[in-house]
């Protein structure tokens, strides 16, 4: 051995050793399609180098932004390819009729709301007719849609400040809307969108919250915020349609549990943490 040259012992602190374990963790994992039925998740086929190779692993690229201006276009294309002219599926003649069938669908389905909806107005036909009701009088009409009592009572108080302050119209302005009992954003924004095609806000419900997540596009969890951060990042001309599209896409693929990945066209750029096949990164946060 040269003189003076000593072999290089492990440093009694254990640093190298600790340096050895935090690279060998850095080590990316593959990525691989995950089947229906399995967990998905960023581990490497085994045995298959194939698999890992073909995937994209987004967040880890630089720079990955999921409100990216480019994204933002590709998810309104294959939204628009999907659900090219949907819209609101409640049944209605006129913006009351519409009115109170978005406020019976609080915690209801809109197939519930249509049983009810043609025989409610057929009883009384206008907004003077419920106006002239108490709220006890409404309650055996409305019942199946659940939450019949508050229902009842912000159908009837809407109905008499309509009457009473808008010459029995019902306005066509955010803020006029917000003064009526029982009306909040997302009532407002299916009236002015959908009967008066007024972009002043997008609809947010439970279908377009749990979408809007899954994609990145919010991470908030309040509608408020969660309308905010859209109106941010959609264009205007497309809050009407977008947020129909987002409610069609939540009901039948996008659904709450087990979504139907495997179908989906928006798969291969949606990294939602509880995805039930995917060919891309995972992102845990993205979820419901
Ligand atoms: S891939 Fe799955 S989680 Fe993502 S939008 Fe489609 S159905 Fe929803």
């Amino acid at each position: 051995m040269v003189r003076g040259v000593v072999p290089r012992q492990p440093a009694k602190t254990g640093r190298q050793e600790r340096a050895r374990i935090e690279r060998s963790a850095k080590k990316p994992a593959g990525l691989r399609p995950v089947p229906p039925g399995q967990k998905p998740g960023p581990t490497r086929a085994k045995g298959s180098k194939q698999a890992a190779t073909k995937l994209t692993p987004t967040r880890a690229s630089k720079g990955y932004n999921p409100v990216a201006p480019e994204r933002i276009a590709e998810i309104l294309k294959r939204l628009d390819q999907l659900y090219p002219d949907v819209t609101c599926a409640l049944t209605h003649k006129s913006a009351w009729e519409l009115l109170v069938a978005t406020i019976l669908s609080a915690q209801s389905t809109d197939a519930n709301v249509n049983r009810v909806t043609p025989e409610l107005f057929r009883k009384y036909p206008t907004v003077a007719d419920f106006a002239a009701l108490t709220p006890e009088q409404l309650e055996p009409d409305v019942r199946s849609t659940g939450f019949f009592r508050n229902k009842s009572k912000s159908v009837i108080g809407a109905a008499k400040k309509i009457v009473s302050d808008f010459g029995g119209q019902v306005p066509d302005e955010m803020d006029k809307l917000l003064t009526l009992p029982g009306v909040a954003r997302k009532t407002a924004n299916v009236v002015l969108g959908t009967w008066f095609h007024k972009a002043e806000g997008i609809v947010v419900d439970t279908h377009v919250t749990r979408v809007a997540r899954r994609l990145e596009l919010t991470k908030n969890t309040d509608a408020p915020k969660i309308e905010q951060d859209l109106m941010r990042v959609i264009p205007r001309e497309k809050w009407i349609l977008f947020a129909h599209q987002l409610i069609w896409h939540g009901r039948k693929l996008c659904v709450a549990r087990r979504p139907k990945c495997v179908d989906c066209a928006l798969e291969n750029i949606c990294h939602a943490g509880d995805k039930t096949w995917t060919t891309v990164e995972i992102h845990k946060n993205a979820k419901l």
